[in-house]
């Protein structure tokens, strides 16, 4: 048995008083030395949080003691040690948003639920389109082959996307994923809310797929992305590939870095040859950016920042706070 887990779970059901149940809660979870984020709302509860192996299997007990979370089913990855720094349980309005004037309510409507092996067989089906839920850099790590890419940098911007290009798929049969199939929930409601006909869901998301025994992940390409201090994780087991592309010269990678520009901060797949070339910058601007962390971090003189900039051939001109 390893000595750290990881867990993710969520669970929509009605709750009263997030905020009285947030504060009791953190203090349950700072009790057994967890870590990790948890957020509540009255429509249910999402966490990721990692501890002790014997430290999570008391929360898991101490939520299947409690009528209203008895059927969370939690996905559990071993681990070497935690997975994050502290820990947070946090009221929102909603688990995951849509940005939606009429949300989604996925007790009351969503899209199909497709076991592992039946979400095998759709990616395997001609006449069904395999959309990915997540953000842009969450798939550019990793992916279900042929899966439709949304150009977005966060769920809240996928529906418009959605119908800026409907056309692609209204007749079709839609199928959808996430990383633990909480996002599907409610944009696979929404889906069917906007008139798609036939729309599936993988249910438990991609976190399931690649530990079922039956599938082990085949037909993912890549890591999945995880928004913890791991970053990727493997999911498929048959045959893996790496899909990651180098920011800078397209050659493969899973490494993920944010941009050193702090009013950038995008996520950028480089290997750490390329991140000491163009000081983590992903563009020109943020490459000189007056701020940029890199050279803080790695204590550059202005002399030594110059020559990695006119390396590139590119123009440097003396940052002004420096
Ligand atoms: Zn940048």
């Amino acid at each position: 048995m390893s000595k750290y887990q990881v867990l993710l779970y969520y669970f929509y059901v009605p709750l009263e008083d997030p905020e009285g149940f947030a504060r009791e809660h953190l203090a349950f979870c700072k009790s057994i030395n967890l870590k990790g984020r948890i957020l509540v709302a009255n429509e249910g509860i999402n966490g990721t949080l990692s501890g002790l192996t014997e430290d999570t299997e008391k929360y898991i007990a101490h939520m299947r003691a409690d009528e209203r979370f008895k059927d969370i089913f939690f996905k559990i990855d071993p681990a070497e040690k935690q997975a994050f720094k502290k820990m947070f349980v946090r009221p929102r309005p909603e688990l995951v948003s849509l940005s939606l004037e009429d949300d989604i309510n996925p007790l009351e409507l969503t899209g199909e639920y497709l076991s592992p092996k039946e979400f095998k067989e759709a990616i395997l089906d001609e006449d069904t389109v395999v959309i990915d839920a997540r953000n842009d850099y969450e798939y550019d790590l990793g992916h279900f082959r042929g899966a439709v890419r949304p150009d977005i940098r966060s769920f809240r911007e996928l529906p418009q996307w959605i119908r800026d290009n409907k056309e692609q798929f209204m007749d079709k049969r839609v199928v959808t994923y996430c990383t633990g199939g909480i996002r599907c929930e409610k944009f696979s409601g929404w889906l069917v809310r906007e008139g798609f006909k036939d729309v599936g869901q993988l249910h438990g998301g991609i976190a399931t797929y690649g530990r079922d025994p039956e599938v082990q992940g085949e037909l993912w390409d890549g890591a999945m992305y995880v928004f913890d201090e791991r970053i990727s994780v493997p999911i498929n087991h048959v045959n893996p590939v790496v899909v990651g592309k180098d920011w800078f010269d397209g050659t493969p990678s899973e490494r993920y870095v944010n941009c050193a520009n702090p009013e950038c901060n995008r996520q950028i797949l480089c290997s750490e040859e390329n991140e000491a070339k163009f000081v983590r910058g992903c563009s020109h601007e943020c490459r000189v950016h007056e701020r940029n962390r890199y050279i803080t971090e790695n204590n550059l003189t202005v002399n030594e920042w110059q020559e990695r900039i006119e390396a590139l051939g590119e123009v440097f001109n003396t940052p002004v706070s420096q």
